[in-house]
């Protein structure tokens, strides 16, 4: 069996199970947020019943972080329905925005889109706060009402977004029907050159097979290379296994994501014992491929899709916009990889920076560059960063959020999706890239290769 086909044989009882199999699968842990979190409280109120009672109030978690920060009364709303459910039901995780549990959200505009307005148990972009907060474990079943949940896979877990009413389903019972998928092999051998990031390799991935190409489909990344790459890299590659339509990303467990998980269990009193999956010998995949990923550079995925791949320096666009954020692209390693281009230059076009969680804002406001921190390198740079920490304008959002595309521009981003429309105004374009080619482009005006920015 696959990485994945073991995962969910486990989690269904059973000794095997082969691709297309149809399964029952317990849910370790559901997720959801304060875009779907509603309309998911609502299919279980409506299926169980006012007064029904969740499964295991402990393995759900609920994250508000898509339209936080915006003046829209009815995505603040939102927060309030989550707030009022999870007392209900008294579920413990709950990452709300304010600190009163008998309070309402409401964002204030007279404070503006650059300061922190959230209160100290709020933890920003869902998936990458779940393994912040110790609820990502090797070996376990996640489901989230949301595509890219499929990054928690670079914890070898099985990892995947589902709707709504499927959602309302696992939170009365705990259990879902699965089509067990087939599984696609990506064999990663040998080590990025300098300039070269992990958003590169899923970006060449998916423009290998187009961004239908992994239709309910795993991706399994494993080999010397994928060893070498850090759970933040992981993480990356994972997240965007949805781009190329794919069910579920998944890495193996090795020595980086136990050194991960541990921290991060201990550190916030999560359940400690997991059971990872190894790989077997007799593995059936219905796609394989080899990667070198010495031979891979910056690479674009242009508009319209994500699997519109061009590399970086074949291009001669001009930009209007660069933004840097998402769960995919806003992780502390990536404002790193970013700042080591922008240091000590100045943008040529708006640049935002969204940190994806209120930890990053600390990461980079507290590591210090000589006598500035990361932070004052970025904003040195005319970089207009945000300590609001959040999904902010990957999803285009309510007119009013941080780096919207109100008008028909274009924009390179270290997000991770660029279907039209995606990021505002429908006539607006994205070019997906990775946070170093972003940063090199920030400063020409245009897309361009960072490598020419490397010391
Ligand atoms: S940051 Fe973007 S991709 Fe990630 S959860 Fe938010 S909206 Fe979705």
């Amino acid at each position: 069996m696959t990485l994945t086909e073991k995962l969910l044989a486990r989690a269904a009882g059973k000794s095997s199970v082969s691709a297309g199999d149809n399964v029952w699968v317990n849910a370790d842990t559901l997720m959801t947020h304060d875009v779907c979190g509603p309309g998911t409280i609502g299919v279980f109120k409506r299926e169980f019943g006012a007064n029904a009672k969740v499964w295991d109030p402990e393995r759900i978690v609920i994250i508000p972080d898509h339209y936080i920060f915006t003046a829209d009364s009815k995505s603040n709303r939102n927060v309030d329905i989550l707030r009022e459910f999870v007392k209900e039901q008294g579920i413990p995780y709950f990452y709300d925005v304010i600190d009163d549990p008998e309070g309402t959200w409401k964002f204030d505009t007279k404070q503006g889109l650059l300061n922190r307005q959230f209160g100290s148990r709020y933890a920003g972009v869902c998936h990458t706060a779940l393994p912040q907060k110790g609820h990502t474990r090797p070996g376990e079943v996640l489901f989230g009402t949301d595509s890219h949940t499929c990054m928690a896979g670079a914890f070898n877990q099985f990892a995947t977004g589902i709707g709504n009413t499927d959602a309302g389903f696992v939170m009365g019972t705990g259990k879902l029907l699965l089509k067990v998928p087939e599984t696609m092999h990506f064999r990663l051998e040998g080590r990025l050159q300098p300039g070269v990031m992990a958003k590169d390799i899923i970006l060449h991935c998916i423009g290998e097979v187009g961004f239908d190409g992994a239709t309910y489909r795993a991706m399994q990344f494993d080999g010397e290379g994928a060893a070498s790459l850090a759970m933040d890299d992981r993480m990356t590659i994972a997240n965007m296994a949805i781009e190329a339509g794919g069910k579920n990303g998944i890495f193996e467990f090795d020595a980086k994501t136990a050194e991960y998980v541990d921290a991060r269990v201990r550190l916030n009193g999560t359940r400690r014992t997991y059971e990872p999956v190894e790989r077997d010998k007799d593995e059936t995949f219905v796609f394989e491929t080899v990667i070198d990923l010495s031979k891979l550079e910056p690479t674009i995925a242009c508009h319209p899709d994500p699997g519109n791949r061009r590399l970086a320096k074949e291009m001669d666009l001009k930009l209007d916009r660069a933004y840097i954020g998402s769960c995919t692209g806003g992780k502390t390693s990536d404002f790193i990889e970013f700042a080591q281009v922008i240091r000590g230059r100045s943008v040529k076009i708006d640049t935002f920076g969204v940190p994806a969680t209120p930890e990053i804002v600390r990461d980079l406001q507290s590591t210090y560059w000589g006598n500035r921190t990361v932070w004052q390198v970025l904003t040195d740079a005319g970089v207009q960063m945000t300590e609001n920490a959040g999904c902010s304008a990957c999803l285009g959002g309510p007119v009013d959020t941080f780096g919207r595309m109100n008008e028909p521009l274009k924009c390179i981003s270290a997000t991770n999706r660029n279907f039209p429309g995606r990021m505002g105004h429908k006539e607006s374009q994205v070019f997906l890239a990775s946070p170093a080619t972003v940063a090199a482009s920030a400063l020409t005006g245009k897309v361009t290769d960072p490598r020419e920015y490397l010391s």
